[in-house]
C-alpha cells in the first residue's frame, strides 16, 4: 500500500487513516525504523508522523554555528549504511548522509512532514491506538488509527531549549540566545560574546564563534572532561587506500572504535584516576603546563559519570590558548545592565549571553497518553529493557545510548521491534503489553537511572517523569552496549514478561 503525501490534502477527513505502525518522529531513530520496517517486516503498512518540516531531529533543530556530533559517525550512523566521511561530522553532514538513506530505500513516501501529534489513545477492545496530530501550516487536525506505536521522538524538547531562571535576568540590556534557537540574523561582529555553560555544546560554539566576535568567554560552575584528538581515523585512512571495500571499512572501524570505547570505560570504573590522567594530558598539550587545568578542565566526578565530549584537534584549547577565548569556572551571583556579577565578585560584561544550559527533558514527545480510558502516568510504569514499559500494549520507544553512539542502540531496538511485530503476526496477537512476572512480584523498584553511574541535568531534573527500573536486567535500562548487542537479538518474545491477547 503506497500512503503517498498526497493523501495529505484529502481534507475533510471522514474516516481515520490506519496503518499496521505508526512511528513518531524522522530523526535518526525514526527513519532507522522505516528502513528496518521496510527490511524486516514487508508488507507491514506504516507511516512516519513529523512535527517538523524536515528530517533530521537533532540535526535539523541544532543550528548553532560549528554544531556537529560529539561521537564519530562509524558508530553513530547506521549498521546498514557505510559512513565515508571525517569520524565526527556536522550537522549538514548527518542530515545529507540521512537523506540518502531515505532516497536510496525509497522512504520518502512513508515520512509525513510538519503533523505534530498531541494524543494516543489506545483501545483494548479494538486492540487499536487512535493518534491525532495537527498539521503545523494549516492548524487542522488528522486522526490515525495503528496497532502498533514505535516512539523515535527523542528525549527532548525540541522547540525550546533549557534556561534556568537567574536573578537580574530582565535586567540584562543584551542579548540573551539558546543555541537551540539560534536567531539566523545573530551580529556578533565586535561583541563581547558570554557562554554559560561547558557541555558539548558550549565546547563546540565558543571556538567556532572565537574569530566573528570581540571575544568569547565559556562560564562554568564546574569543569568538564573532555576527550582530543585528530579528526581522523587511521585505520580508515589506511584500508582506504588499500581499496578496501566501505562496507569492510565501515564494520572494521564500528568494531575497533567499539572495542577501545569499552577498554576505556573499564579502566574508568577500575582505574578512574589513570583515565583522568589521560583525559587532562590531553588538554595539557594545547594549554601547557603553566594554564590552570586544575580549576577549568579537572572535573570532581569520574570519568564517564558525564557524557565526555569529543573535541576534534583541541579546537577549544587553541581558542583559549590564541587569545580569542577564555574560561571562568566561578557562580552567577546576578544578572545586572551590562553582564553578569559572580560569587567571587568578579563582573563579566557581556553584550550576548548564550545559554549552553541544556535541553527539557520530554520523556514522550508531550503526546497525552490514554489507555482504555485512563490517563498513562508514565513514572508509574516499569521499563522491560528501556523499550517498552508494564501496561502500555503495543509501543516500543528508543532511547540510545549516552556513552555510545545512540544510533548502535536505535538499531538493536529496531531489531526487536520487527521480531516481535512479526513474532505476533505469526501468533494471530493483537496486543502486546510487557507485566510484572510472579518471579517480580518483590522486585525492588528504582529510579530510571543510577545518579552514581551517570548523573547528566536534564536526566536529574525528569527524573520523577520517568518509568521506574528493577533490579533485574529486563526491568533496567541497563546503557550497556556489549551486554545488549547479544541480550536484545536473544529475548524469548514467550517469556511470561510479554503478555499476549
Ligand atoms: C546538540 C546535540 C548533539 C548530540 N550529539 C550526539 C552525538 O554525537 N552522539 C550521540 O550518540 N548522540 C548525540 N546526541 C543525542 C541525540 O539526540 C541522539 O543521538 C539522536 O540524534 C536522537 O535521535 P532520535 O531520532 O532518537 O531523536 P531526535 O533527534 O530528538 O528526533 C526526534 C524527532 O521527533 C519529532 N517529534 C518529537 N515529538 C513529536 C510529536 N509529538 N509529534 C511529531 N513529531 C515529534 C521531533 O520533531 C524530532 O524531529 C546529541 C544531542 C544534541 C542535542
Amino acid at each position: 500500500m503506497n500512503h503517498s503525501a498526497t493523501s495529505l490534502h484529502a481534507e475533510p477527513q471522514t474516516q481515520p487513516e490506519h496503518f499496521d505502525v505508526l512511528i513518531v518522529g524522522a530523526g535518526i531513530s525514526g527513519i532507522g525504523g522505516a528502513y528496518h520496517l521496510t527490511h524486516q517486516c514487508p508488507g507491514t503498512t506504516f507511516v512516519v508522523l513529523e512535527a517538523q518540516d524536515s528530517f533530521g531531529g537533532t540535526w535539523l533543530t541544532h543550528r548553532y554555528p560549528g554544531i556537529r556530533s560529539d561521537s564519530d559517525l562509524y558508530t553513530f550512523g547506521y549498521r546498514f549504511k557505510p559512513w565515508t566521511g571525517t569520524p565526527i561530522a556536522t550537522a549538514a553532514e548527518i542530515r545529507s548522509y540521512m537523506g540518502e538513506v531515505i532516497a536510496e530505500n525509497d522512504l520518502a513516501q512513508y515520512i509525513r512532514y510538519g503533523q505534530r501529534i498531541s494524543s494516543a489513545i489506545w483501545s483494548s477492545q479494538d486492540a487499536l491506538w487512535t493518534i491525532t496530530a495537527t498539521r503545523g501550516d494549516t492548524g487542522q487536525t488528522r486522526r490515525f488509527t495503528a496497532n502498533f506505536l514505535w516512539m523515535c521522538q527523542g528525549y527532548y524538547r525540541h522547540e525550546i531549549g533549557y534556561t534556568p531562571e537567574w536573578p537580574g535576568m530582565s535586567r540584562f540590556q543584551g542579548q540573551i540566545v539558546h543555541p537551540q534557537t539560534w536567531p539566523e540574523d545573530i551580529d556578533l561582529a565586535g561583541k563581547q560574546v558570554l557562554v554559560i555553560g561547558s557541555g558539548a555544546t558550549a565546547a563546540t560554539l565558543v571556538p567556532n564563534i572565537a574569530n566573528d566576535c570581540a571575544h568569547v568567554t565559556m562560564l562554568q560552575r564546574s569543569p568538564t572532561f573532555f576527550r582530543t584528538g585528530r579528526n581522523a581515523i587511521e585505520i580508515a585512512d589506511e584500508l582506504r587506500k588499500l581499496q578496501i571495500s566501505e562496507e569492510w571499512i565501515h564494520e572494521i572501524v564500528r568494531k575497533k572504535i567499539l572495542y577501545e570505547q569499552s577498554a576505556f570505560t573499564r579502566i574508568c570504573e577500575s582505574n578512574p584516576d589513570w583515565a583522568k590522567e589521560q583525559l587532562l594530558a590531553g588538554v595539557k598539550h594545547y594549554l601547557g603546563e603553566t594554564f590552570d587545568i586544575a580549576t577549568h578542565f579537572t572535573p570532581a566526578y569520574r570519568p564517564w559519570r558525564q557524557r565526555i565530549a569529543f573535541i576534534p584537534d583541541g579546537d577549544l584549547f587553541q581558542g583559549i590558548r590564541d587569545g580569542k577565548a577564555s574560561v571562568v569556572t566561578d557562580e552567577i551571583e546576578t544578572f545586572d545592565e551590562t553582564g553578569i556579577a559572580l560569587k567571587s565578585g568578579k563582573h563579566l560584561d557581556a553584550d550576548i549571553i548564550v545559554t549552553a544550559t541544556g535541553f527539557h527533558l520530554n520523556v514522550l514527545g508531550d503526546i497525552e497518553f490514554v489507555i482504555d480510558g485512563k490517563p498513562l502516568v508514565f513514572a508509574d510504569t516499569v521499563t522491560y529493557r528501556g523499550m517498552m514499559f508494564t501496561g502500555v500494549p503495543n509501543m516500543a520507544w528508543v532511547f540510545g545510548y549516552f556513552r555510545a553512539s545512540w544510533t548502535l542502540r536505535a538499531d538493536l531496538v529496531a531489531d526487536f521491534v520487527c521480531r516481535l511485530l512479526n513474532h505476533m503476526k505469526a501468533k494471530g496477537a493483537r496486543s502486546v503489553t510487557p507485566a510484572l512476572r510472579p518471579e517480580d512480584a518483590d522486585m525492588k523498584l528504582l529510579p530510571w537511572i543510577d545518579a552514581e553511574n551517570f548523573n547528566p541535568g536534564y536526566l536529574m531534573r525528569g527524573m520523577h517523569l520517568l518509568p521506574k527500573r528493577g533490579d533485574k536486567k529486563e526491568w533496567a535500562h541497563t546503557q550497556d552496549y556489549w551486554n545488549e548487542k547479544d541480550e536484545i537479538p536473544a529475548i524469548d518474545l514467550d517469556d511470561a514478561a510479554f503478555v499476549y491477547k
